[in-house]
């Protein structure tokens, strides 16, 4: 990728809180450093406080003089996100928070635990500007972009109430990632990429978690597809296709219009092979609308042409929103769908449905708050 990027993948920065550590990478903390009067070594003091012991606040951080915990409170650690409150469901297992951003925004991010991993659903902006119509965070529009601060400490909150054993289910790690909160990470992607690297990176510059246990969901915005490719990182690609066909596509993921499906298959092709990352395609199963037998053929044979055995396929019940005609396709109609996509020789499984009783499976963060 070498054209520059269209402006919908970087809107300028419009109510983006204060600079905040999690903003800086190792160059910039010690910048900040000069700036602030402190010698180099604090900056990676303080990084080892927020990465390494996941605090933060900076009162909490003992090992500074008092006079340094005041100046980088002020300069680097502005209120950043604030739990509104917890719910949750699955008998503890999944935990969905709302978040109040410094400036009165709400952001949500779930958390699920699995007997062999903990996965946090993270939002990387406040509502979506895609207008999927079966997503509810699409039906409210985009409010604003989140700083690369307020992704990363969805991150450190959760893996600290992990550690802390205060999430039912005792002591735990966080082990995974997943971008399918709020938002189109691509159309965020400076800061969303920089978020990666801070999750994934070794403490003190980061958080420490494997980048083939992060997950990047997208609509398909074909040149920011490649653009990640070439970042060097090992993260898995979701791509978000909900139907083989232009035609419908176009209504159930808009942005179609623009990058259509071929465009979108040879995007993910390009990242298979420059990451040898297998891709994900998700596929929310809509009844009447994106489940025919005819559908899951096409399916098949695309991803199989496009990607080979690169590629694996996550079906999702859809997950109705308040007030749509739109439901779930019946079992045996899903089962029909799977293997059909898998007689294509590609894999194939329904995903399975966390939180559907506090509305946080994906894509449906934001609208009941
Ligand atoms: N914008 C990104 C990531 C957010 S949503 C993307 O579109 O990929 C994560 C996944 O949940 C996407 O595949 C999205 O299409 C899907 N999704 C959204 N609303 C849904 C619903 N009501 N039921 C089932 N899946 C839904």
């Amino acid at each position: 990728m070498t054209a520059p990027l269209p402006l919908v993948f970087d809107a300028p920065r419009r109510g983006m809180p204060p600079r905040h550590l999690a903003d800086l990478d190792a160059e910039g903390r010690r910048a900040a450093m000069a700036e602030l009067g402190l010698p180099k070594f604090r900056a990676d003091q303080i990084a080892r406080q927020y990465y390494g012991r996941l605090q933060a606040d900076p009162a909490a951080m003992t090992d500074l003089p008092a006079a340094v915990r005041d100046t980088i409170a002020g300069a680097l650690f502005p209120p950043l996100l604030t739990p509104v409150r917890h719910i949750a469901c699955d008998s503890g297992e999944t935990r969905k928070t709302l978040w109040r951003a410094g400036d009165g925004t709400l952001l949500e991010s779930v958390l699920m635990r699995y007997p062999d991993r903990a996965t946090l659903c993270i939002s990387s902006q406040a509502g979506c500007g895609m207008a999927c119509p079966f997503c509810a965070t699409g039906q409210g529009g985009l409010n604003r972009n989140l700083s690369t601060a307020e992704i990363v400490d969805q991150v450190r909150a959760a893996a600290a109430d992990l550690r802390d054993g205060a999430v039912p289910g005792g002591a735990g790690r966080l082990s995974n990632i997943v971008f399918m909160g709020m938002g189109e990470p691509l159309a965020n992607y400076k800061r969303v990429v920089n978020a990666v690297r801070r999750i994934t990176s070794a403490a003190p510059d980061g958080l420490g978690i494997s980048q083939r246990n992060v997950v990047v969901s997208t609509v398909g915005l074909a040149p920011a597809i490649r653009k990640l490719a070439d970042e060097g990182l090992s993260v898995t690609l979701a791509v978000s296709l909900h139907t083989p066909d232009d035609e419908l596509r176009d209504t159930l993921v808009p942005v179609n219009n623009r990058w259509p499906v071929a465009e979108v298959l040879a995007a993910a092709r390009y990242y298979a092979d420059k990451t040898g990352r297998r891709i994900s395609v998700e596929y929310a199963l809509i009844r009447d609308i994106n489940d025919h037998p005819w559908r899951a053929d096409m399916l098949g044979a695309k991803l199989h042409k496009a990607l080979g055995s690169r590629v694996h396929v996550n079906v999702i019940p859809l997950n109705p929103t308040p007030g749509s005609k739109w439901d779930a396709s019946p079992k045996p109609v899903e089962r029909e769908f799977v293997r059909r996509v898998e007689a294509q020789g590609v894999p194939c499984t329904v995903r399975d449905t966390r939180g559907q009783e506090i509305a946080a499976a994906c894509g449906q963060l934001a609208a009941e708050g």
